[in-house]
């Protein structure tokens, strides 16, 4: 409990099916990170498999990045821990180096565990991965872009975000996706939690108009039973 607790892999409520696309990430994190937790005998033969510590995940903000580690923490039932830069270096300015020396400890005390640290890039305040630390970037071999999602792969996001909700028959899903350019999946998630508040709208909207034609008939208005009360 140093910077962030670590959450037990029940609790982490992210699975792979949660995440919309991002296909080859979904694979790569399975085979480096999963697959040697199955089946170790895969892996015990050669010295050059069994050095993945670490994967670098860069890209532009809300592309997924976190979902994915959740993800393979669940899948691995492994706790989570998440340690952002910015706060270690700001709250342990020149202590950096202890505070991750304990975050592994804790890690590895109640082991498996995935450690997420996020904002990497706040060690030269850059996007790019390449001019990172010298000495972080030799930890993290495996290095994978996090792209901004082009429109298939946005209606992918789509669906994924709105399995559970209640669509309107004439919701065309591609055709948002096509017109979404340059949004991340947090962007889109955005746009359909502002989405989901037109029905609730509309809903107000009506019984404000009965309401208003009633007291119009000269009839007492309704108890406060309507939300339209509210506005
Ligand atoms: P940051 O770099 O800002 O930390 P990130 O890449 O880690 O961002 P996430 O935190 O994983 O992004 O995503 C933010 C939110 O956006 C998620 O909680 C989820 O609701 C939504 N989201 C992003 N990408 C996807 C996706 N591929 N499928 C479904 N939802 C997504």
């Amino acid at each position: 409990a140093l910077l962030a607790g670590a959450i037990p892999p029940s609790d982490i409520g992210v699975t792979f099916d949660d995440i919309g696309a991002l296909d080859s990430v979904k694979d790569t994190l399975k085979e480096l990170i999963m697959l040697p937790l199955q089946r170790p005998e895969l892996f015990s033969k050669s010295q050059l498999t069994k050095s993945c510590k670490g994967i670098l995940l860069f890209g532009p903000p809300g592309t997924g990045k976190t979902m994915q580690a959740k993800a393979v923490a669940t899948k691995a039932v492994a706790n989570f821990i998440n340690i952002s830069m910015s706060s270690i270096s700001s709250k342990w300015s020149g202590e950096g180096e202890k505070c991750i020396k304990a975050v592994f400890s804790l890690a590895s005390k109640i082991a498996p565990s995935i450690i997420f640290v996020d904002e990497v890039c706040f060690l030269r305040s850059t996007n790019r991965p390449f001019d990172l630390d010298e000495a972080v970037i030799r930890q993290l071999p495996h290095r994978w872009m996090v792209n901004l999602p082009d429109a298939p792969n946005r209606a992918k996001i789509l669906k994924v975000i709105l399995a559970e909700e209640d669509l309107a028959q004439d919701v065309d899903l591609e055709s948002v996706a096509s017109m979404t350019d340059g949004h991340s999946g947090s962007d889109l998630k955005n746009l359909c939690a502002t989405a989901a508040y037109r029905p609730i709208r509309d809903i107000l909207e009506k019984e404000k108009k009965e309401q208003a034609a009633t007291s119009a008939d000269g009839r007492p208005p309704p108890a406060l039973s309507s939300s339209a009360d509210l506005w």
